[in-house]
């Protein structure tokens, strides 16, 4: 993929000045919690320990319905006969090898999603635990979050799918290479927007820089982010890495926009 990528430093790790501001908010959060009871992540009702779900919540949790696609992960109806991978796939499979979610993007799952991008990063730990209990990550990776953009990166103060990436790299020992991948663009919001569109609205806007890429060729990576909804980000982050000369990606993500979801 021929990108243009002087002017765009990778967007994560943090800058010294988003680290200070993300270090701050923990150490207010950090008082916070001596201050008042702890409260459930992701509805606020008081809990026994700080950082984790009510019974309510926890039973709540959107998991989803199996059988599930074993290419994009998307839950299939049950079927007699076992069918591997979904219509879609079958149309048009996606570039990345597998995605996997927990969770649907739903319920307590997207409230959690909602906080740890609302300034309640500390609670990317207790995700990517709950990612890491519901599908280990293979014995060999690299862990690679989606960056976000320089713009937004600076008005959050930290991408919250490395903090989940990073996290995953303590709980499996996997290395953690926030610097692999890259925005070359801006994208709009993809609110709104159709399939198509949204494909198109990411499409060509990540890159590996050219230095890093004899550290991807033929490497399984694993792209993690907090939410896959069309897939289109996923997908080009993908293709940019499988550009680059990756063996392999699989997605990960803590939630996933389903098209059936129960409650189990
Ligand atoms: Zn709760
Ligand atoms: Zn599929």
């Amino acid at each position: 993929m021929a990108a243009t990528l002087a002017p765009i430093p990778p967007a994560s790790p943090a800058s010294p000045l988003a680290r200070a501001r993300s270090a701050a908010r923990a150490a207010s959060a950090a008082v916070l919690d001596l201050l008042m009871p702890p409260a459930c992540a992701a509805c606020k009702e008081p809990v026994a320990t700080p950082h984790g779900l009510c019974a309510a919540c926890f039973a709540g949790l959107p998991r989803l319905p199996h059988p599930l696609c074993t290419r994009c992960g998307e839950p299939m109806p049950p079927r007699g006969l076992v069918e591997e991978v979904c219509l879609s796939c079958r149309d048009a499979a996606p570039p990345f090898a597998s995605a996997r979610a927990p969770f649907a993007y739903d319920g307590p799952a997207r409230a959690l999603v909602l906080r740890v991008k609302s300034g309640r990063e500390e609670l990317a730990a207790l995700m990517a635990r709950m990612m890491w209990a519901a599908d280990p990550l293979p014995a060999e990776g690299i862990l690679v979050p989606v960056p976000l953009h320089r713009w937004r990166l600076l008005a959050r103060g930290y991408n919250q799918s490395a903090l989940l990436a990073g996290a995953l790299a303590r709980l499996s020992g996997l290395r953690h290479a926030p610097e692999l991948l890259v925005r070359t663009r801006r994208t709009r919001s993809s609110r709104g927007l159709s399939r198509a569109q949204r494909h198109a609205n990411v499409a060509g806007a990540f890159a590996v820089p050219p230095a890093l890429r004899p550290g991807v060729a033929g490497a399984t990576i694993l792209l993690v982010d907090d939410v896959l909804t069309s897939g289109a980000t996923a997908a080009a982050a993908a293709s940019a890495l499988l550009a680059a000369g990756a063996g392999s990606v699989h997605v990960r993500t803590f939630a996933r926009v389903a098209r059936e979801v129960t409650q189990s």
